[in-house]
């Protein structure tokens, strides 16, 4: 997932569409239209850029185009000073939120599964990092550099593919990993201590009015 936060104006900011939100168009239905505000199209990057997002209480239906939704990963700040100096004199508060098991929205983009088999995910040898659609490919997409520790290493055999001219590998919008924000990457079992167990036990609280009144869910 990849954060946005930093200083400048996002790519159409201030004007009309950049969230995506289609114009409402003419409609003979006599019902009560919906308004723009209930529902925002919000597309993660727009001009090669990070969106920045609409506030936390805005509903949003999240167009995943190579950056994680804020559902997933919000910044506590839209605009980063770009000096400590600056950042130390503004005395503002500068954390994420991370939710990475958030369920995505009924209309959001559906989560993309991941599955490079049985090598499992690619990962950079120096730092561990998965692969994803910031990793850069160099050498006619036989190295990769990492985009957490700029380490440049080989790709790992069947996962290489040729450049395209402007150096993106020709298969980035085929592969969910290279082009989308947020992916659910099949692990294998080496990433696990033991194989999973089915459960065993059911626990069940009444957390009702009664209960709460009586006490019993005080603890
Ligand atoms: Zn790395």
């Amino acid at each position: 997932m990849i954060a946005p936060g930093r200083m400048g104006t996002p790519p159409g900011a201030a004007g009309a569409g950049y969230f995506g939100a289609p114009a409402p168009a003419k409609r003979n239905d006599p019902r009560p239209a919906l308004s723009p505000q209930l529902e925002m199209v919000f597309e993660t990057r727009r001009g090669g850029d990070h969106s920045i997002p609409p506030p936390c209480s805005t509903p949003l239906v999240v167009r995943d185009k190579g950056s994680a939704g804020p559902h997933h990963m919000r910044s506590t700040l839209n605009l980063v000073p770009q000096t400590p100096a600056l950042f130390r004199k503004l005395k503002l508060p500068f954390g994420l939120v991370i939710n990475p098991m958030a369920a995505p929205g009924l209309r959001d983009d559906p989560i993309p599964t991941v599955d490079l088999g049985p090598g499992g995910p690619v990962r950079c040898a120096e730092c561990k990092a998965y692969v994803n659609a910031y990793f850069r490919f160099v050498a006619d997409g036989g190295r990769m550099v990492c985009n957490f520790c700029g380490a440049e290493q080989p790709v790992p055999p069947g996962y290489a593919c040729p450049l395209d001219m402007e150096g993106r590998r020709r298969d980035a919008a085929d592969r969910p990993e290279l082009c989308c924000g947020s992916v659910d990457m099949v692990a294998t079992a080496e990433y696990m201590v033991r194989p999973p167990a089915p459960p065993t036990h059911l626990f069940l609280i009444e957390a009702g009015a009664g209960a709460a009144a009586c006490g019993a869910t005080a603890a």
